[in-house]
């Protein structure tokens, strides 16, 4: 009896283990959200910098270089008036597309909370 159980639990824990691994392979592996603009930061040239130049996963190069936002933006209209045009520059898409995908995502994102 102890021996089934056992391997029940183990099947369970394989099953999540399974989702949360496709989970990840969708979503992107370890890839860092932006917490300005929600933009998925995989690529090297993709990473904002802190004021010593390193790279930072926190913020992408549109949204934050040096140490400092780029857009100097109080709130989410702001920001959308601001760095759409930049945003759509580096990371493709539409500006309307971009509009309408920052308005719903930016309400999460840390920094605008
Ligand atoms: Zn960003």
């Amino acid at each position: 009896m102890a021996d089934i159980k056992e391997r029940e639990a183990s099947r369970k824990f394989q099953a999540t283990g399974d989702r949360d691994y496709m989970k990840e392979f969708t979503e992107g592996r370890d890839a860092p959200v932006c917490e300005s603009c929600g933009f998925t930061i995989r690529r090297q040239p993709d990473h904002g910098t802190a004021a010593d130049g390193s790279e930072i996963d926190q913020y992408c190069t549109v949204c934050y270089r040096e140490g400092a936002f780029v857009h100097d933006a109080t709130d989410i209209p702001d920001f959308l008036t601001k760095a759409t045009p930049d945003l759509v520059k580096h990371w493709g898409g539409s500006v309307g597309k971009t509009k309408l995908t920052l308005k719903k995502q930016l309400p999460k994102l840390p920094r605008w909370q």
